[in-house]
């Protein structure tokens, strides 16, 4: 099996150790030919709108968009979750998402006082001690629609989410030593 990483814009370097660390062999990916090739997809954190324009620049947003419809195992986390998101809530002009399940993200939900902050989760499926979850400028789960399963939330808000073979989070898993995430990733949506 091999992971691509998206290498467009954002922390996709952190997602490639922790992968590594899972044992899955995981690659950066920012060509057609890459993204035509990998068996599972992982959207870094960064910036949306950026990570929206370059793949459209570089031709790439109908086939990743394609891939994750026809089944590609996809986990997106923070701007990848808004990027997997079915819409966004005052999206920025021209702002659009690959899709992949079925939920309206609010961005920077949070708000400005709280930029950035960690939290300790209960995460559905997860089994040992809570999850330290860093969240930094995190989006929201605004509105979750049917098929969605929701795994975790702060304040009735939803903050990780699962839809058939795609999986997201408001926050940063590949940012701790704790791979928990990447690794239920791997066995929930690659391996089943
Ligand atoms: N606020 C960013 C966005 O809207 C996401 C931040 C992040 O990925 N840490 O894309």
């Amino acid at each position: 099996m091999n992971v691509g990483v998206l290498a467009l814009q954002g922390d996709f370097r952190e997602h490639l150790a922790a992968l590594a660390e899972c044992g899955v062999n995981a690659t950066p990916v920012k060509t057609a030919e890459e993204i035509k090739s990998i068996d599972a997809l992982v959207i870094p954190g960064g910036e949306s709108t950026t990570i929206s324009k370059l793949a459209k620049s570089f031709d790439l947003f109908d086939l990743i968009k394609s891939r994750i419809a026809s089944g590609l195992p996809t986990y997106g986390s923070c701007a990848g979750m808004i990027m997997v998101a079915k819409s966004i809530k005052d999206p920025a002009s021209g702002q659009e998402t690959f899709g992949g399940i079925n939920i309206e993200v609010e961005r920077n939900a949070f708000g400005r006082q709280v930029d950035s902050f960690e939290e300790d989760l209960e995460f559905k499926g997860l089994t040992g001690p809570k999850f330290r979850a860093v969240f930094i400028r995190a989006p929201w789960v605004a509105k979750s629609g049917e098929g969605v399963e929701v795994l975790s939330e702060i304040d009735g808000h939803a903050v990780a989410v699962r839809q058939g073979k795609v999986l997201a989070t408001s926050f940063h898993p590949e940012l701790t030593s704790d791979n928990r995430i990447h690794r239920y990733f791997i066995e929930e949506m690659c391996n089943k």
